[in-house]
């Protein structure tokens, strides 16, 4: 049940109550009203009676008359001129009423008009004596006068208090009235004119009735004064006042009082006799006025009370109906008043509860009962905290810790919780920037100096000509590398080398123009992204100053040291899109400056670009090579190895040649560097592995080859991929050949780079049976201490100082390694062996085996095959 039906009901009880009261008021009112009209309506049938009464009463006059002119022995005609006027002359007239109000009155009427009839025609007819027809006409006035008051009484017990009834009464006694004054005139001519032979006690009789009856008159005539109806009042007034009228009270009172007629010895009064008569007349004439007065009044009252309750009927029920409607409708606005806030204020919680924080709350929650208006208010500020909470959640989303929201206050455990994880997220999401921040530092700067590293250099330069594609400027890429760093490491120890780096840093910082880009990329390698340069000039003058800055002498970690480098400049004057590209040509010039004993600086030209072309046109061809099964060209010559001492064969070395397709036999200068510069020499020392083991077994048929050792050239890079021991194991299971038969060489500087990690593999390569061969020994810095500890099984000195053994250093050197070397059980090979001197100064100095052209070029595995037989037959 909504709110509307309930106060609907509620209403509905006091008014239905209230219309049920009104109900019963306009019911007695319409009965009030429907009474009047019913007394209006008797009372015309009441006076058709009254008219009825009258005439008979004027018949029983004349009738009485008749029969009194019979008593007095005289003759009607001496009568009615004595008197002066002839009570008959109305009878006709009166008859024709009585007629008309037995007629109008109809079967109510007390008495019928043919008896009536049959006794006129017998008065008239003189067949009826008048004294029994006065007799027959008083007992019908009896019957009418009964009949009327019945019906007086009937229309009087109707009606209440009011002017009405008082009407009413008049109305009876004005009837007594007439009934008191009809038989006056025949007392008072009995009181003048007794019968004769009437006794002086009949007549005394007589004239006390007509006393009293007089009394009554005048006692009736004041209660019907007392009943205050004025017309009739002022009709009984006119009465009073009427001389004629007064000339029958004082012949009235004068013959009550005994005044005799006929003074004595006088004439008989006769005047006075004629107006006492015509007085009374006069005063029956007034009387019927009085009663069509009283009749009149009260019709009129009858007419008013009816309308009064007509009317008060019509105002109880329209005001009952309208109070009716009127508290419905107050009702019915109440009831909309509470439902509408009510309903809007459900709508606003839907939708909220939707999601739809942003709805308008709707203006009407101002309006309405004061609990809504609250309930309304309470739940605004609910959604206002929702709202709040929605902002703080979103500025948590969005990491926005500064948002003043979040620092607005939400009350209540949810805003306590709130808060608190607020913290939480806001601690541990600037912990996340903050590591953040860290590892984006670190991914682009150099942990070791602070300046950018590689990939950061390589986003500079990629910047740098972004906005010279623009501006048409010039970038210059340089190329730092130090000289001789390694050997600061070497000989001072990596903090020395790490401080050296620093120092570099910092003082390139310094003198560099503020908008040069400085970066280390690993190693001893630096870079400077230079942008607007004005030429070649330009360039060369930076590259100058770098050299300048790095050269100072300065104190590092106690040491003096003073540091060259090679800078190699590329630019974007006709050059390359790919900052790739332009690191590498700038390197490649570097490279070119590396060449130089002193500082240089080298500028990328047309020769360099050649260079590079070739290049990668080799590193190509070299892959494709390597992935064809046939080798594509490439094949292993193999160089004898002899002992010193008795020239026996002890071992070949395997060096490789390309007989490039279309191009011919390539010497390994010419596409080892290039291979070494990436992962390719990883699979060609893998190709060579291979294919000097499958030699090896194939030589197992011919015997002066049959147990020969192969030693095989391996790059640093491949040595310190950790995966070579795996390599040599697997072309060992493959072949099956015997470890022993098999040796590995490593370059000496190769060794030097990281000897910890290099002596950790060559363990690992020496543990499966295979020996381990130093290579080009003397180019290096190997200090004779860190010589011993290295896990080697042959030296081999390189050819520079064999080609040097009649100068002291070479001979010096040669005799020291070789003493060494015997010293803790490291075979000494001597390489490049060219001359007979050489040879026998080697053999002197104790090196236990020779390799060079002396003996024999490297030489195809079928020429290795006739030389050999051919020694032996020799
Ligand atoms: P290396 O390991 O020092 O090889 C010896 C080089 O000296 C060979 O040059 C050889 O032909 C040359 N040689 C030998 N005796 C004499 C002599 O009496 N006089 C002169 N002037 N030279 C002599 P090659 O074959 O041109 O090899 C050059 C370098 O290429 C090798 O130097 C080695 O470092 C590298 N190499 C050659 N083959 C391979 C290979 O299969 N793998 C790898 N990683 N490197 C290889
Ligand atoms: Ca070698
Ligand atoms: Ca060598």
């Amino acid at each position: 049940m909504g709110v509307t039906t309930r106060l609907i009901a509620l209403v509905m009880l006091p008014v239905t109550a209230m219309c049920l009261l009104a109900g019963s008021v306009v019911l007695s009112r319409r009965g009030s009203a429907s009474e009047a009209v019913a007394v209006d309506r008797g009372v015309v049938a009441l006076n058709e009676m009254v008219t009825l009464r009258d005439a008979l009463l004027v018949q029983e006059t004349s009738s009485v008359f008749d029969g009194r002119v019979l008593e007095l022995g005289t003759t009607r005609e001496i009568a009615t001129t004595f008197l002066g006027f002839d009570p008959g002359t109305e009878v006709a007239t009166q008859r024709t009423l009585g007629d008309r109000a037995i007629a109008a009155l109809g079967p109510s009427s007390p008495v019928g008009a043919d008896v009536l009839h049959v006794l006129y025609a017998g008065i008239d007819a003189g067949t009826i004596d008048p004294r029994v027809a006065a007799q027959r006409l008083g007992g019908y006035i009896t019957v009418t006068v009964e009949t009327l008051l019945r019906s007086l009484d009937s229309l009087e017990g109707g009606a209440r208090e009011t002017p009405l009834t008082a009407a009413l009464e008049s109305l009876r006694e004005v009837i007594g009235l007439v009934d008191l004054a009809a038989p006056q005139a025949i007392e008072l001519s009995e009181v003048w004119f007794p019968s004769p032979g009437a006794t002086p006690q009949a007549t005394a009789v007589v004239s006390t009735q007509f006393a009293e009856r007089r009394a009554d008159f005048a006692a009736t005539s004041g209660r019907l004064r007392a009943l205050g109806v004025e017309s009739v009042i002022a009709a009984m007034g006119r009465i009073d006042a009427d001389p004629e009228v007064q000339a029958f009270e004082l012949a009235a009172t004068d013959a009550l009082h005994g005044v005799p007629l006929i003074a004595a010895g006088a004439v008989l009064d006769a005047a006075k006799v004629a107006t006492a008569f015509r007085g009374y007349f006069t005063r029956r004439v007034m009387l019927e006025d009085l009663i069509g007065t009283t009749v009149t009044s009260v019709r009129s009252e009858a007419h008013h009370l009816a309308a009064t309750e007509r009317a008060g009927f019509l105002t109880w029920a329209l005001g009952t109906a309208a109070l009716a409607l009127v508290s419905v409708g107050v009702a019915l606005r109440l009831a909309r008043s509470i439902s509408k806030p009510l309903k809007e204020l459900a709508d606003y919680a839907h939708k909220v509860n939707e999601g739809e924080l942003e709805a308008e709350p709707s203006p009407s929650r101002k309006h309405g009962p004061r609990e809504t208006r609250l309930a309304y208010s309470i739940f605004t500020d609910l959604v206002a905290n929702l709202q709040l909470l929605d902002a703080k959640a979103n500025a948590l989303a969005l990491c926005d810790f500064d948002n003043p929201v979040l620092r607005a206050p939400l009350p209540g455990r949810l805003g306590r919780s709130l808060e608190s994880s607020v913290a939480l997220l806001s601690g541990s999401i600037v912990e996340r920037d903050q590591l953040q921040t860290h590892l984006a530092f670190q991914a682009t700067h150099d942990s070791l100096t602070g300046i950018g590293n590689r990939p950061a250099a390589i986003t500079a330069i990629e910047a740098a000509m972004h906005r010279a594609a623009r501006t048409g400027a010039t970038i210059a890429v340089l190329f730092v590398d130090l000289n001789d760093f390694k050997a600061v490491n070497d000989r001072h120890g990596h903090e020395a080398g790490d401080a050296v780096l620093r120092h570099v840093a910092e003082q390139l910082k310094i003198d560099l123009r503020s908008g040069d880009f400085l970066a280390r990329l690993g190693g001893d390698e630096f870079v400077v992204v230079a942008e607007g340069i004005d030429g070649v000039a330009d360039a060369t003058d930076l590259a100058r100053r770098v050299i300048e800055t790095i050269g100072r002498p300065t104190k590092v970690g106690g040491l003096n040291v003073s540091i060259g480098a090679a800078v190699g400049v590329a630019m974007t004057l006709d050059g390359p899109e790919e900052p790739l590209q332009l690191l590498a040509r700038a390197d490649a010039a570097m490279y070119r400056a590396k060449l130089h004993d002193e500082s240089a600086i080298e500028i990328f030209d047309a020769g360099l670009q050649q260079q590079m072309i070739e290049r990668v046109d080799i590193e190509t061809a070299l892959a494709a090579a390597l992935a064809d099964p046939t080798g594509g060209g490439l094949q292993l010559h193999y160089q004898p190895v002899l002992d010193a001492a008795s020239a026996r064969l002890v071992g070949v070395e395997a060096l490789i040649r390309w007989d490039r397709p279309g191009i011919g036999m390539l010497q390994p200068d010419s596409f080892i560097p290039i291979a070494e510069a990436t992962a390719l020499i990883i699979d060609l020392d893998c190709w060579v592995l291979a294919e000097a083991t499958r030699q090896l077994m194939a030589w197992s048929t011919v015997a002066e080859l049959a147990e020969v050792p192969v030693a095989v050239n391996i790059s640093g890079r491949h040595l310190l991929s950790r995966h070579l021991p795996d390599h040599i194991s697997a072309v060992l299971d493959k072949t099956g050949i015997d470890p022993h038969r098999l040796s590995i060489e490593i370059t000496e500087t190769v060794l030097l780079a990281d000897l910890i990690a290099a002596a950790v593999e060559l363990d690992a390569v020496r543990a499966l049976g295979v020996s381990v061969a130093i290579d080009d020994f003397g180019t290096g810095y190997t200090s004779l201490a860190h010589l011993q500890q290295l896990p080697i099984d042959t030296i081999k000195i390189d050819r520079s100082f064999i080609s040097q053994l009649n100068v002291r250093r070479g001979s010096s050197l040669v005799r020291m390694v070789t003493d060494l070397g015997h010293a803790i059980d490291i075979n000494i090979v001597a390489e490049g062996v060219e001359t007979d001197e050489e040879m026998s100064a080697l053999q002197a100095m104790g090196a236990d085996h020779i390799q060079g052209y002396l003996l024999s070029r490297p030489l195809t595995p079928v020429a290795l095959c006739a030389w050999a037989h051919e020694r032996i037959a020799a």
